[in-house]
């Protein structure tokens, strides 16, 4: 059986951290499996999906790099879904019932009072029909049969269908919830794994009744531990935070892939600039059932260390123009961000302002530029051979000796190591940088 995941997102919003994990890990199986992984856009809800989130959606996965292999909407499937309601009615498992909100929320309000669990009961057959009333439809539950499935995260679930309401799966003015078109969906599109967040669990212990209703085997379900901000606590921010921030602040697919492949998992979160290892390495038994930690900060410092490993190749179309793989390189090390490069390719190509120099260091400059005059080979090492013909002829050293040289070259304090850069900056730019600097 081919592997076969998918990823069922209601375009009701954009997606955040939390589906984004649910979406690459669904992504992972199937890769890893050498499967399929589809994208079923959930959208019964006509009222709140819209068309924008659906591009959305849509436009993410693809920037994360999550191509999928099939696409479905719920919207275009309602045929199957009257055609498998209607089977199910006719076998009982499917009834109507009337109650209003009002009334249904009075005897929740009952059963608690009595200390009693507020799960939903059924009206005698016989019960008279309320006039002028539609009726919305539940799914029977077998009351005799516990539930039970092996979780392929949380082990073995056990439910006692009595204490589960049978769930309400269309309303009274035909349209669906989500429980029934999702697992007639599942069967339909021979869906092997289910993976998704722990919030489902006892939905699940509902759909798996709906399966065998339906005549049909049960996916495998691997409920994940939900996420939580760096405070430990589940946040809300975690719920704004999706691909147009990761984007503006300059963090990398890859660096999100990282993080949220491992995450809550017993493997170290460790920055991968290729998902292909983390896909080997993905597995369900890693995951831990305690709420995964989800940092901005820890993601921010994964970044840079992935954009450090980036060749040239990768990042090209997003340099500036004229860098080359020797700019990049040169450059690479300095970077927290891709679009830092051309901070820092303006730095090379110039111009740049003279700093402000003490008497002593513009002294110590004016003397830099005759030993810089001298070099003869400055395609090499020029940097080498500048610093070592000063401390020679100055006395000077460590800071006193570099930090002066690289504030007349760059204008800056700190940056990229200044032996990949003054090649870059090239002998002329370096001298006319000097002579600014020593005024
Ligand atoms: N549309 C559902 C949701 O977003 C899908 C849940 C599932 O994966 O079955 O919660």
């Amino acid at each position: 059986m081919t592997v076969t995941t998918r990823f069922a997102p209601s375009p009701t919003g954009r997606l955040h951290v939390g589906n984004i994990r649910t979406a690459l890990h669904n992504w992972m199986w199937a890769k890893k499996h050498g499967g399929r992984f589809l994208l079923r856009i959930d959208d019964t809800d006509a009222e709140r999906s819209t068309e924008e989130n659906v591009e959305s959606i849509r436009a993410d996965l693809r920037w994360l790099g999550l191509e999928w292999d099939g696409e479905a909407r719920q919207s275009e499937r309602f045929a199957l879904y009257e055609e498998k309601f209607e089977q199910l009615k006719a076998a009982g498992r499917v009834y109507a019932c009337y109650e209003t909100p009002e009334e249904l929320e009075l005897r929740r309000k009952v059963l608690l009072g009595r200390g009693l669990p507020p799960v939903y009961e059924r009206q005698p057959a016989d019960a008279p029909i309320p006039e002028g009333r539609t009726p919305h439809w539940r799914f029977r539950l077998d009351h005799d049969t516990p539930i039970v499935w092996h979780d392929l995260i949380r082990g073995e679930q056990r439910f006692d269908p009595k204490l589960l309401s049978d769930p309400v799966i269309r309303r009274a003015d035909g349209s669906w919830l989500y429980m029934l078109p999702s697992a007639i969906d599942d069967v339909d599109m021979r869906i092997t794994h289910v993976v998704r967040g722990e919030d489902h669990v006892s939905n699940t212990a509902a759909q798996l009744q709906m399966f065998e209703a339906l005549g049909a085997p049960a996916p495998a379900f691997a409920h994940e531990a939900l996420l939580t901000g760096s405070e430990g606590k589940l946040s809300k921010r975690l719920g704004s935070l999706g691909v147009e921030h990761f984007r503006e602040a300059g963090i990398e697919p890859a660096a999100i892939i990282a993080k949220l492949a491992r995450i809550g998992t017993s493997d170290p979160v460790e920055p991968y600039a290729d998902a292909q290892p983390l896909i080997d390495s993905f597995d369900f038994a890693r995951f831990g059932r305690a709420p995964a930690r989800f940092d901005e900060a820890e993601l921010a410092t994964l970044n840079a260390k992935i954009v450090h490993q980036f060749d040239f190749a990768a990042v090209a179309d997003r340099l500036p123009d004229g860098m080359d793989a020797a700019g990049w390189e040169a450059i690479r090390p300095n970077l927290q961000h891709v679009a830092e490069a051309a901070d820092w390719w303006h730095v090379v190509r110039g111009p740049v302002a003279a700093p402000a120099l003490s008497d002593e260091d513009r002294a110590y400059i004016a003397t830099a530029i005759d030993a810089a005059a001298d070099i003869e080979d400055w395609a090499t090492n020029p940097w080498g051979a500048l610093t070592g013909a000063l401390k020679e002829q100055t006395g000077r050293k460590g800071k006193a000796l570099f930090l002066p040289l690289r504030q007349a070259l760059t204008a800056r304090e700190h940056g990229p190591d200044m032996a990949a850069l003054l090649p870059l900056i090239g002998r002329e730019q370096a001298l006319e940088r000097l002579r600014n600097a020593a005024g």
